[in-house]
């Protein structure tokens, strides 16, 4: 298979491109008033993204649609390339092989481990070897790895993480190991990336991760917001009670402190005496109306209205989409927090679960390299599809 990189499409071929996928199917004379082209050059354009296989001629369509002789309508081939995408966690790394259109060959996942600055190149070779054994023949063979990292990275490179640590180069070592596009972004980042590309049809998405912290990915028409350092979107680092619990970050009262996934574990295992809670007991003891952990993930729930209040304020995004294992299980939880959203201006949000849960980060890097690959940033695809 081959794995070589590619050119940067130009412009009118990524335009025509983004038409055909946007459309599902469309003729040339449609392309061409859809695109502002004109046929000559939708004729050419189309006739070299046929030949690079990225479109098909799939079938012949209606002429009442346009008019004239009866058209022969395009569509892309979402097939037409494989993407590696992996996310290393402090404690596990997952990854998968999926073709562009984010259709998932395989995934794999290596957990109960502790990630650190001598052993991840080790275990990312691991797991692009796992992963590459699963890959099937495509016309473009391997276009990029992108590897979602949980800390801030800065123009791709990795300037902070709390929970581990890191080479600040790992990707020009990983881009001495392979001979495809290499990306790093930060995991919530790529979360909400993963969210704008295949999870919604909003072209404003503001995805808050929780886990052990919180962060907040913010994309807007595909481009992520990142800041001048790629501090944009640590929501977990607002201040929530001024004075209040110390945080690793410097400040008191972070947002984090309370409301992460973390601060419930270590509020009920003091409360119920139970020790190493996980998300499981957490929904499994709500289900069963236990009233600690209820009044918990209600209080839970009114911090992150809070969170969700202040990011509507600041960014009037389309969509908010919540990313956590608890909520995903307990819906009710959404309903709670959208009811405790009582500003006039951000009581209208959009807020909803994630549908791509856990793989939100994984979606986000094959949706970086595709970005790359077909040169399209508003890309939006239907993982379904
Ligand atoms: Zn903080």
């Amino acid at each position: 298979m081959i794995h070589s990189k590619y050119t940067i499409r130009e412009n009118n071929e990524a335009i025509i491109l983004n038409a055909i996928i946007s459309q599902k199917e469309i003729s040339r004379a449609e392309l061409s008033v859809l695109a502002g082209l004109n046929k000559a050059s939708v004729s050419s354009i189309t006739k070299k993204l046929l030949e690079d296989e990225l479109i098909h001629e799939d079938r012949i369509g209606d002429a009442a649609r346009i008019g004239g002789r009866k058209p022969i309508m395009l569509t892309f081939n979402g097939k037409a390339a494989l993407t590696l995408s992996l996310d290393v966690a402090p404690n596990y790394i997952e990854g998968l092989i999926a073709y562009i259109d984010g259709k998932i060959l395989y995934e794999s996942e290596i957990r109960g481990i502790k990630v650190s600055y001598d052993n991840v190149l080790a275990y990312i070779t691991e797991m692009v070897e796992k992963l590459t054994q699963h890959a099937l023949e495509t016309p473009h063979g391997i276009t990029g790895l992108c590897v979602a990292i949980h800390g801030l990275v800065n123009q791709e490179e990795i300037t902070f993480t709390p929970n581990y640590v890191l080479q600040s180069d790992l990707k020009a070592q990983l881009e001495e190991m392979y001979p495809f596009y290499v990306y790093l972004e930060n995991e919530a980042n790529l979360a909400a990336l993963g969210e704008y590309t295949f999870g919604s049809i909003s072209d404003s998405v503001v995805s808050l991760s929780i886990h052990t912290g919180i962060g907040a990915g913010i994309v807007e028409n595909g481009k992520l917001r990142t800041g001048k350092k790629g501090i944009a979107g640590e929501i977990g680092h607002s201040i929530l009670y001024p004075d209040g619990r110390k945080c690793p970050c410097g400040n008191d009262g972070c947002l984090e402190q309370y409301a992460s996934h973390q601060a419930i574990y270590s509020e009920l295992e003091q409360m119920l005496a139970l020790p190493d809670l996980n998300s499981s007991v957490v929904i499994e003891r709500y289900k069963k109306g236990d009233p600690v952990v209820q009044k918990t993930l209600r209080t839970n729930a009114h911090y992150l209205s809070i969170a969700v209040n202040n990011l509507a304020v600041i960014y009037e995004p389309d969509l908010v989409v919540i990313n956590s294992s608890i909520y995903s299980q307990i819906p009710e939880l959404i309903s709670i927090l959208k009811g405790d959203l009582k500003g006039k201006l951000s009581c209208d949000t959009s807020v909803v679960s994630s549908s791509l849960k856990r793989k939100a980060t994984l979606f986000g890097g094959v949706a970086k390299s595709t970005q790359n690959f077909l040169n399209i940033q508003n890309l939006k695809m239907n993982k379904d599809s």
